[in-house]
This record gives C-alpha cells, sequence and structure tokens, in this order.
C-alpha cells in the first residue's frame, strides 16, 4: 500500500499534466459519473491536492475528482490519447491538448462540489496531512498529548489516519526507531522531550521520504552504506523496515520484527528499549 509521500509524488505528476490546462475530454468508467463529463470538459484543472491516501483534482467551475487508490489504483500519464499497454480497467480519463492522466484498476472515485468537501465521510474522519497542509512540531506534539490519542500505543496510533493523514507501515517503523521509543508506548508514558523528538521525527522523515522518493536513511549513512557495497535501493533505504534479524546501522543491534494485529511490525531492541513495567 503506497503511503502519503508515494501518493503525494503521484498527485505531482498528475498536477504536471494537468495543471493549468483546459480539459478536452473526461471520460469515467462508472455509468453514475457520466454526467459530469460535459461539466468537465473545456474546463481548467487547477490544482491536484492530497488528503492523506485520496487524491483530489480541482476544477474551475468548483467540481472536484475524490480518487482514493485503495490497493490496486494506479495513475499513468501518457502523451494525449496514447494509451499504456497494460491489463489494468480504466476507470477516469483527463486528456488535454498534450497529456492523458489515466487512472487504472480498483478506485473509489466520486465527483463533489469543493465547498461540500468538508462533509466527505472518509475526509471528515482524516487527521491533518504533513505534506499537504502546514503542520508544526507543537500541533503534532498537542495531538500525541491530547485525550483522544494520549493512551493509544504508538505501534496503532502512528497508522491511524485520525490522527495523522498519510502515515503507512513503512514510515511508522522508521519513525518510531528514529525516535527511540518502543512500539508498545503510550504518548502518557513519554516525557515532553520524547513527546517533541517524536513529533519532530514524523515530520521529517514524512518529508524526507517524499524528497527521496522513500529513501529514509540519512543521506550521510547511505553514503556510507553505498560504500560498503551495499547499492541497491532497496538495501540502503531503510533501518528497520523489512529487516528483520539484520544489524541496526545506529547501533548494531538485531531488528526484532512482530505481526500484531496482521500489520508487519520491525524495531530495534537498542534503539528502542521496552517500557519499564513500572511507568
Ligand atoms: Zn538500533
Amino acid at each position: 500500500m503506497p503511503e502519503g509521500p508515494e501518493i503525494r509524488l503521484a498527485a505531482d505528476e498528475v498536477a504536471n499534466a494537468l495543471v493549468p490546462r483546459r480539459t478536452t475530454r473526461v471520460e469515467f468508467a462508472f455509468p453514475e459519473l457520466q454526467r459530469f463529463e460535459k461539466q468537465l470538459q473545456g474546463h481548467c484543472v487547477t490544482e491536484v491536492a492530497t488528503r492523506g491516501k485520496a487524491i483530489l483534482t480541482h476544477f474551475d467551475n468548483d467540481l472536484v475528482i475524490y480518487s482514493h487508490n485503495q490497493l490496486y489504483g494506479r495513475w499513468y500519464i501518457a502523451k494525449k490519447g496514447l494509451y499504456p499497454d497494460t491489463g489494468r480497467q480504466l476507470r477516469l480519463a483527463i486528456h488535454n491538448d498534450r497529456y492523458s492522466a489515466l487512472l487504472y484498476s480498483a478506485s473509489a472515485i466520486e465527483v463533489w462540489q469543493a465547498s461540500e468537501l468538508t462533509r466527505h465521510p472518509f475526509l471528515a474522519r482524516l487527521g491533518p496531512d504533513l505534506l499537504s497542509e502546514a503542520v508544526d512540531a507543537e500541533t503534532v506534539v498537542e495531538r500525541l498529548d491530547s485525550k483522544r490519542f494520549r493512551q493509544r500505543q504508538l505501534a496503532g496510533l502512528l497508522l491511524d489516519q485520525g490522527f495523522l493523514a498519510g502515515l503507512g507501515n513503512y514510515l511508522r517503523a522508521e519513525i518510531l526507531t528514529h525516535a527511540g521509543l518502543h512500539p508498545s508506548l503510550k504518548p502518557a508514558q513519554c516525557d515532553t522531550e520524547q513527546l517533541r523528538k517524536l513529533a519532530r521525527e514524523i515530520i521529517d522523515l514524512t518529508q524526507r521520504a517524499y524528497r527521496t522518493r522513500g529513501i529514509i536513511n540519512p543521506p550521510q549513512l547511505v553514503a556510507r552504506l553505498k560504500q560498503k557495497g551495499l547499492t541497491t535501493r532497496e538495501q540502503y533505504r531503510f533501518n528497520s523496515y523489512g529487516r528483520a534479524g539484520e544489524p541496526c546501522h545506529f547501533c548494531g543491534t538485531a531488528i526484532e520484527f512482530s505481526n500484531a494485529g496482521g500489520r508487519k511490525m520491525y524495531f530495534c531492541p537498542g534503539c528502542q528499549p521496552a517500557p519499564s513495567p513500572r511507568k
């Protein structure tokens, strides 16, 4: 499942092809949406926004196409009218005189008035989006320390899209390792300095993943790993995620793995000591 940074990168590609151009044709596969084809034709796409894992394609007539890729949805950008050779089902096509933005496979697709979006049942439940809203560390600390979230274990909390939108499995594992916090800890068990560090890592690592297209290890570490012969992206991008049994790059302890709740959780027992039972 792509996480916030991958969705934001996909949205950037859609924006590069569509903004601020006028559409020549818009096509929906779902019959209930086809009445919007005429309403969107000949209008300019003004913005391609993201909220967590949802993409919002805004038009100059106040209409917005909401799409959520779920597991299999995928955007392709093609030269106008050139469809890629894929066995996937085309769900949505937005054409202008230069490009076609094509959304394939199982996806939730809806058309909304921009002014009504605050009532969208999925969007209304989302927490702030770190890549499309200006969220500072103080705001994240306040959320961590709020009544609603402070008694939740960090492992579950960081995946809750109502807490912050866009975090997924790999970001969760890497954020907690960098913050030095065991996944079973609750914000209520952390001191102020720990919460501040966690908030900073949440913001910094999400933005780094966006900038580097998913490479979480710090640049100096990546350079060192490459010198040691770890030259493929999969070998140097993460410290904890997907590295069970391998030594932590920061302290050398073997990374551990648990499968709590069916979601793969990786952590470093050296960097992330288990909470003392008295806390
Ligand atoms: Zn470690």
